[in-house]
């Protein structure tokens, strides 16, 4: 395991393949992981297929885009739920990089699985219902991509 998620887990999830899971009660806003891998600027990412390892992509607000599946860490089988306990915050690392760091949303008990809300954004062509969410939230939106802004 990576050294750099020292409280996380790789096991099988309760809601969709793999999960990462804490390993020890945590307090909110600890720091567990950076979300690392392959780095995509925006011309790169658009002539590439990505067929369906896009749970594993992650875009930043620069453009760029990060590949989990590829040099990645533990942080990059946090599944989606529509009500997460941490969040993806981007903060600029030592070298001077836009870096996804993932933090606790609230206090974290030993053995709970992490969650994330995606809110993906999709292009017109594709469906909300192309990603269906099956958290079992009380709030479950039903599909992983984030909810519509009210505009125009
Ligand atoms: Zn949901």
């Amino acid at each position: 395991m990576s050294i750099r998620t020292p409280y996380l887990q790789v096991a099988d999830s309760g809601v969709h393949g793999l999960g990462a899971f804490v390993t020890q009660d945590l307090p909110t806003a600890t720091l567990l992981g950076t979300y690392q891998g392959r780095r995509f600027s925006e011309d790169q990412l658009c002539r590439r297929r990505w067929d369906d390892s896009l749970t594993y992509l992650f875009s930043l607000s620069n453009g760029d885009t990060i590949d989990g599946s590829r040099g990645g860490n533990a942080t990059r089988h946090i599944n989606h739920s529509c009500e997460p306990n941490c969040e993806a915050v981007e903060e600029i690392d030592a070298k001077g990089r836009l870096a996804l760091r993932i933090y606790a949303l609230r206090p974290l008990l030993a053995g709970e699985e992490l969650f994330l809300d995606y809110g993906l954004i999709v292009d017109e062509a594709s469906m909300a219902s192309d990603y269906r969410c099956l958290c079992r939230a009380a709030s479950c939106r039903g599909s992983m991509v984030a909810p519509p802004h009210a505009s125009g």
